[in-house]
């Protein structure tokens, strides 16, 4: 594992940015596990470096610690509740890799560990009495680094108490510690692979991420039936041009993995320097929609500050209306009408 600035100099040449964030490290600790470091090329530019070494650049900005107000939705220690059909389950701070654009910088890395079993149980009560969510997003963190049993005991009690709520697993494993899905750890996803589906949710963001060892980690979800999406979040430097989110795009439809969203860069301290314009952002959204399948394209998406919630952001076709029909732009800028009823 990667944890000091003399294991990054083992392989990299760093940077002034990087060298200066040690003398004053930001809140989000440096760990960056082998198999990740492996992908890295000594090139300051390199993307995939940029995600996970640390900058001082992180260091000089005032953007807000919880931009989405997820504290203010917090109604067990660690359960979310922000939107009335879904719910998220902080089910740890660690992470086997830390991204330098983390948006949960409030809690990630912070050292307050994996979730104990009372509040894996005051999560479950909550959940018994809110029927209305459907689905529960396990993230954090990332829950494989929780220890097996802690998995079981987590899996069982929400199954025990709402085994008709889908489960999504939100994992950045297969993409940097790929090695953590043992035959083991599967036979206890495959345990609880009854009643309601679980849902895995990775996190590429470089077609470079796509590599045998984690398309196989992904393979293994797959074989048990569990369908994959992907969340990119849109960074400046490692995937702000629409070659590279081509390529991420259908190498992981390819890979049977549905692009699901891109997100535009949520206002988190430490992260402006990798955040683009949205104006760039809607310009390769379209560029993209010109490029890609209706299933390999993901939806932009945007969290709004002060918890406003997500939106989507795309080109808008409507352009007017009169007593008789509405009027669109076609995607090449001609203009079409549609009749009202
Ligand atoms: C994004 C998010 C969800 C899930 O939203 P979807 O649009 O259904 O993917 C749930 N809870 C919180 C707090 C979220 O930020
Ligand atoms: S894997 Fe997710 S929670 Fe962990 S550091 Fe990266 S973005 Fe944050």
């Amino acid at each position: 594992m990667v944890l000091t600035k003399e294991d990054l100099e083992k392989k990299l040449k760093l940077t002034k940015e990087e060298e200066a964030w040690f003398s004053s490290p930001s809140s989000l600790p440096l760990t960056i596990s082998d198999y990740y470091f492996s992908l890295i090329e000594d090139d300051a530019n390199d993307p995939i470096r940029r995600e996970v070494v640390p900058s001082i650049l992180e260091c000089n900005d005032d953007a807000s610690i919880d931009p989405l107000a997820e504290v203010d939705h917090s109604v067990t220690p660690r359960l979310i509740h922000r939107y009335t059909h879904r719910a998220a389950l902080l089910t740890t701070d660690r992470c086997f890799t830390y991204c330098r654009h983390c948006f949960r910088r409030r809690f990630t890395g912070l050292n307050s560990g994996a979730i104990s079993t009372q509040d894996i149980d005051k999560a479950s009560n909550y959940l018994k009495d809110h029927k209305e969510i459907k689905e529960l997003l396990l993230t954090g963190g990332d829950l494989f680094t929780l220890p097996i049993s802690r998995l079981d005991y987590l899996f069982n009690s929400l199954k025990s108490s709402r085994p008709d709520m889908i489960l999504r697993l939100c994992t950045r494993a297969v993409v940097t510690f790929p090695e953590i899905f043992t035959q083991q750890l599967m036979d206890v996803i495959k345990k609880y692979s009854y009643g309601a589906p679980f849902l895995l949710l990775t996190h590429y963001n470089h077609p470079r991420e796509l590599t045998k060892e984690s398309i196989e980690a992904v393979n293994k979800f797959l074989s048990l039936g569990i369908p994959a999406f992907n969340q990119t979040v849109l960074l400046k430097g490692v995937n702000d041009n629409p070659d590279t989110l081509e390529e991420l795009c259908n190498s992981l439809l390819y890979n049977r993995i549905k692009p699901y969203y891109l997100f535009q860069g949520d206002l988190v301290t430490g992260t402006t320097h990798l955040r683009v314009d949205i104006k760039d952002g809607l310009a390769l959204e379209k560029e993209l929609r010109k490029r890609l399948s209706g299933l390999a394209m993901p939806q932009y998406t945007l969290d709004l500050p002060e918890g406003g919630g997500k939106i989507i952001l795309t080109e808008n076709h409507f352009i007017s209306e009169d007593d008789n029909f509405y009027y669109f732009s076609t995607p090449e800028g001609d203009k079409r009408r549609y009749p009202k009823k």
